[in-house]
């Protein structure tokens, strides 16, 4: 099969990108390179380009015969998409429904798409099922859940097959170290406080250690990205047309703030000191997800259990690229 990665030089399509190439998939991969990085991108497949040139899009699509598109492409940055909401709109909203577009004119009915835990908001009941209400509570989780109901009304009058996979916190890194996560700017728990462990950085902040859990700092639900990249596989192969999939994933196991620190201490070996400071507006208590319908459905199962052995993976990239990938000019 021939599938279409937007997005796929990203931290969770480079991966996801990686995973198809292996398992034999045709794989290409459309960015635009704002966030992406050249290096992450299989070599040879990067069709470098922005979503909302359709014309563009059509042609990656039609040109390479492509069956299916996963769509990775866009900005996730929550605190931005609050003081910067019209980025967010344009390019998640505005640029998916360009790529629905093309892929309409050329022919392509599948879509994985990559939601997000963001579009339960604060969820009333955790572990999280899919039945939760979805009541994003920033514009970046409104995005993502605009381009689910668009779907589903795509696959109404349209006949599109989708996957909608509302992923927890995708961390961890290419279990060969060929690949790994790189933001530019970097927000992320994980990667923060391994860049204190190899000394890029003095201290972790924590955000907070007076939520209403165990040891008072945030629990997380961490999956590894080499887990997501299997579970839209999976997915794709059961897209029907006309139909829709809407799958939490997650381990089902969370880790708090100060678990995930810990972890960091015993997996590095160095002391990584941390200092509490005051909460980050929006962040729930508690995210974590009951993923028994994607495992039942996909008949997927996470191989990272536990959050050891996804910052073990995490620790081999940050040592291995200190800097990161090296093409920060891209
Ligand atoms: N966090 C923290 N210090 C940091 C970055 C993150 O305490 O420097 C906390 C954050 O408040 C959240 C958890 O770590 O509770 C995971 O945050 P991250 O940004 O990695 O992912 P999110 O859950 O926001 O998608």
């Amino acid at each position: 099969m021939k599938v279409l990665c937007t997005g796929g030089a990203g931290y969770v399509g480079s991966h996801a990108a990686w995973v198809l190439a292996r398992s034999g998939y045709d794989v290409w991969v459309f960015d635009n390179l704002s966030y992406g990085h050249r290096a992450a991108a299989p070599e040879g497949r990067l069709i470098e380009g922005d979503l909302m040139d359709g014309e563009l899009l059509v042609d990656a699509l039609k040109s390479n015969d492509i069956d299916a598109v996963m769509h990775f492409a866009a900005f996730a940055y929550v605190g931005e998409s609050v003081t910067d909401p019209a980025k967010y709109y344009q390019n998640n909203v505005v640029g998916t429904l360009s790529l629905l577009d093309a892929m309409r004119t050329a022919g392509v009915g599948k879509i994985v798409f990559s939601s997000t835990c963001a579009t339960y908001g604060l969820p009333e009941i955790v572990p999280i099922t899919e039945k939760e209400k979805q009541a994003p509570i920033n514009p970046y989780g409104y995005t993502k859940l605009v381009i689910e109901r668009a779907m589903a009304d795509y696959a109404h009058a349209y006949g599109l097959g989708f996957a909608a996979l509302r992923y927890f916190n995708a961390s961890g890194a290419a279990s060969d170290g060929s690949i790994g996560e790189d933001h530019d700017p970097e927000t992320h728990l994980i990667p923060l406080v391994l860049d204190v462990a190899l000394g890029k950085r003095k201290e972790i902040l924590i955000f907070g250690d007076d939520y209403d859990t165990p040891d008072g700092t945030c629990i997380r639900d961490y999956i590894h990205v080499e887990d997501l990249a299997d579970a839209h596989i999976k997915a794709l192969e059961k897209i029907e047309p006309g139909q829709g999939l809407h799958l939490n994933l997650g381990t089902g196991a969370g880790a708090s703030v100060q678990e995930v620190i810990q972890a960091c201490r015993e997996v590095t070996g160095h002391e990584i000191p941390a200092r509490v400071v005051d909460r980050r507006p929006g962040d729930p208590d508690m995210l974590v997800a009951d993923a028994s319908l994607a495992r039942k459905t996909l008949g997927w199962e996470p191989k990272f259990v536990g959050i050891k052995p996804i910052v073990e993976s995490a620790w081999a990239w940050h040592q291995a690229h200190p800097q990161g990938f090296d093409d920060r000019d891209n």
